[in-house]
């Protein structure tokens, strides 16, 4: 049977960041996806900003690839011509009794190491952003957006160029643990079957990770791995050049949720979005409309720092759905990133709950798994 380097499984922003990071010529790398093309899930559903790592943990795995994560996309945006924009990002509080959540996440952020951050003052707000409302807000200059696809397309050319091959249409259907190896059973898109035998197998497979772990023997329950799906919702803006908002403007975020708070976001062609927000859904109803109903809700949430929106300013955009480990009782769930050999799968490598900030820390998450594939 044929046997292969490295599998990886999933052409998304992680699959597509480590599959250049670990093809070398002298190993055969395989990048296996369902769809047709890459990026087709959470990785073209997102807001597409670089974070500064001012909300995590500190010495969480999510910490410490979200601010090396910023650093190196930057760099490689300006080495290869990906579109970005350091716009930097106000955190405003609108009330007083949100001061204090201010204080603390500039605490937290520069426990992490986020450089550059500042409280500003309302005045110092008004020259900055002239229609933002706040009576104080924390600064981040290092937070921007990103082409991500084009960020995307650069992963797969550079692995391409190390040898890598990515293969569209291949569904995984089953691993087994073998001596030395994994068999990986795969169903192309002609509903053939085939299997090969991979060396080291990583599981970034977004949504459906948790339920590849399972596939290989991992009892997902007892080791904490089971996903909920969080849905966020976005809705854009009619004539995004009325408010001369240069920088993306955050809420407090809300002390248990999911989500950052509805936000406000621009894109790379001028556009302002707002959202997402966070609701667990039924992971058997994937649907990725957008409820229109919640227009009043968004525009009501963004009033507080916007107070010129008026509901007729938004339409239905996009929605994402984010992979998340964290359950109503958790009060913070750090990314899983495993070789999961202590539960006697050497080389089996587990990316679980890869949600925000999972496209900032793609470059330094694919690090890391390098480091975990050579000891
Ligand atoms: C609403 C929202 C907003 C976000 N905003 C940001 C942000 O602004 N900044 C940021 O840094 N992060 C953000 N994120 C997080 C970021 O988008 C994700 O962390 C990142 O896209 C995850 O990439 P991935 O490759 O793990 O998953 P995906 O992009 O979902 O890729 C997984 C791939 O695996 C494939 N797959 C699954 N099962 C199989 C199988 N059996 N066989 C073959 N292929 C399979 C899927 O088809 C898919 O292509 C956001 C997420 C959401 C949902």
């Amino acid at each position: 049977m044929e046997e292969v380097d490295i599998t990886i499984v999933g052409a998304g922003v992680i699959g597509l960041s480590i599959a250049a990071q670990v093809a070398e010529d002298n190993r055969t790398v395989f990048v296996i996806e369902k769809h047709d093309s890459f990026g087709r899930e959470t990785s073209s559903r997102n807001s597409e900003v670089i974070h500064s790592g001012i909300y995590y943990r500190p010495g969480s795995l999510k910490a410490k690839t979200c601010i090396q994560g910023n650093r190196i996309l930057y760099e490689i945006c300006e080495k290869n011509n990906i579109p970005y924009k350091k716009t930097g990002k106000l955190v405003v509080a609108t009330e007083n009794l949100e001061i204090c959540q201010l204080e603390s996440l500039l605490k937290n952020g520069l426990e992490n190491g986020t450089p550059g951050l500042k409280m500003l003052e309302k005045k110092e707000i008004k020259q900055l952003e002239p229609d933002v409302e706040a009576i104080v807000a924390l600064y981040s200059p290092s937070t921007g957006i990103i082409d991500t696809h084009k960020l995307m397309e650069y992963f797969i050319s550079r692995a391409k160029d190390k040898g890598a091959d990515i293969v569209y249409n291949s569904e995984l259907k089953g691993i087994n643990k073998q001596q030395e190896a994994y068999e990986v059973f795969i169903r192309d898109a002609d509903e053939e079957d085939f299997s090969f035998l991979t060396r080291v197998f990583i599981n970034c497979a977004g949504l459906n990770s948790d339920n590849i772990a399972r596939m290989v023997g991992i009892d997902i329950k007892e080791s904490d791995y089971t996903l909920k799906y969080s849905k966020g919702d976005y809705f854009r803006l009619y004539n995004p050049g009325r408010w001369g908002v240069s920088r993306l403007v955050y809420p407090v975020p809300e002390a248990e949720g999911v989500g950052l708070g509805i936000h406000l976001t621009l894109d790379l062609a001028g556009g302002i979005r707002l959202g997402p927000d966070a609701n667990y859904i039924c992971k058997e109803e994937i649907d990725y409309n957008v409820d229109e109903s919640k227009k009043e809700a968004f525009c009501q949430a963004v009033q507080k720092f916007l107070p010129s929106l008026k509901i007729d300013d938004l339409y239905p955009d996009i929605a994402g759905i984010r992979p998340i480990l964290k359950g109503h009782q958790d009060d913070f769930r750090d990314f899983v990133i495993k070789d999961e050999r202590d539960k006697g799968f050497p080389g089996f490598i587990n990316l679980i709950g890869i949600e925000s900030p999972g496209l900032t820390s793609s470059p330094s998450i694919a690090k890391y798994v390098n480091e975990l594939i050579n000891g």
